[in-house]
């Protein structure tokens, strides 16, 4: 079982991030900013997909008068997405944002002052999210440098945010190197208690973004560091939301819903290994049932792998041995193997 850090807890909207909260899963709207129809309609897809909190990038009046369409139609908590201009940091806010993200290495002290002076009015959290390209010499500097800069710059902003006795934050300190986002995420969580939102920065297309971030956020979390999430891909918004969902699952760190493992097939399969796992996660993944279904294409570890999984399929000669919690059920033919796996487990 993976220990999470203790972190403080932070309420954005109608939802607590830190401490014992679930890790939320996130991800922001990527519609032209003056859209708002389809701005609202893929909020409410990634709203409908889990996605726990979204973020809107606000840097126009459009932008502003978007947080306020978006806070009529969906439940979930809005965070503003702000670079630059404390100007519109503030109009978010006053346009009903649950949480704002700032870069504050891109903001003027006065700016900032004012934004968390608006906050702590307000009680609105601010998550800083610290980027790599805004230390400076940030690229000429070696690796382990680079973690201890960057880990120094974010800590003097967060004593420069407690100095204003602001302490409603959650800290981010993405780059797009795998290696120093997981050191400086590991340092900082030695030096303050604030939730810590993860991901890696600019991960890439869907297929390598994916794989970048799952090593990335996948070894924070086992290290029991992250208490929200977001995958960062080049792809649409509601892969991100179902990726950073199946992180959690796979590691236990929320209800695993139906997981399907499978032999990656050899010269003695005796099914089409690859054919049925993808037809059972197809037609079951989605039940609302916490099961594992083994799929193995011969009896060289079907029945090992059958007895750790509520559901074993495994080929013989060209049959199907089903198995439930280890146990021979049945011996069927292929043609019959998705109906009666289907009746078994009860749909
Ligand atoms: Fe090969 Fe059988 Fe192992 Fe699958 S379970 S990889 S078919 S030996």
């Amino acid at each position: 079982m993976i220990l999470r850090r203790k972190t403080r807890k932070v309420k954005i909207g109608n939802i607590f991030v830190g401490g014992n909260s679930p890790i939320s899963v996130q991800s922001m709207l990527n519609k032209p900013s003056n859209d708002y129809r389809a701005n609202v309609e893929q909020a409410k897809i990634l709203e409908s997909a889990g996605c726990e909190l979204i973020r809107v990038s606000v840097n126009d009046n459009n932008s502003v008068y978007l947080v306020s369409k978006l806070k009529e139609n969906i439940n979930i908590p809005v965070i503003s997405d702000i670079q630059f201009s404390s100007k519109y940091a503030i109009e978010s806010i006053i346009a009903g944002v649950d949480g704002v993200r700032i870069n504050p290495g891109n903001m003027d002290t006065d700016g900032l002052f004012k934004v968390v002076n608006v906050c702590n009015e307000r009680n609105i959290p601010i998550r800083i999210g610290f980027n790599g390209g805004s230390v400076k010499d940030y690229v000429f500097l070696e690796s382990n440098d680079r973690v201890n800069s960057f880990v120094s710059f974010a800590m003097n902003f967060i004593k420069l945010f407690e100095s204003w006795e602001f302490e409603n934050m959650v800290i981010s300190l993405k780059t797009s190197s795998i290696e120093t986002t997981v050191k400086s995420y590991e340092k900082i969580s030695s030096l303050c208690d604030y939730p810590l939102h993860i991901g890696i920065s600019e991960s890439g297309t869907e297929k390598s973004g994916l794989i970048r971030s799952c090593i990335g956020i996948g070894s924070l979390l086992l290290k029991g560091i992250g208490d929200t999430l977001r995958l960062s891909l080049s792809a649409d918004p509601l892969k991100e939301v179902q990726y950073g969902i199946k992180i959690l699952k796979f590691l236990g760190l929320r209800d695993s819903g139906v997981q399907v493992v499978s032999c990656p097939t050899c010269g003695r399969s005796s099914i089409d290994v690859e054919y049925f796992a993808n037809e059972i996660e197809k037609k079951l993944g989605n039940l609302n049932k916490n099961i594992k279904i083994a799929v193995m294409g011969c009896p060289v570890n079907g029945p090992g792998e059958a007895r750790d999984a509520d559901f074993g399929v495994t080929g013989v000669d060209g049959k199907c041995l089903i198995f439930k919690n280890g146990e021979i059920l049945k011996k069927v033919d292929e043609k019959d193997l998705l109906p009666e796996l289907t009746s078994l487990i009860d749909v």
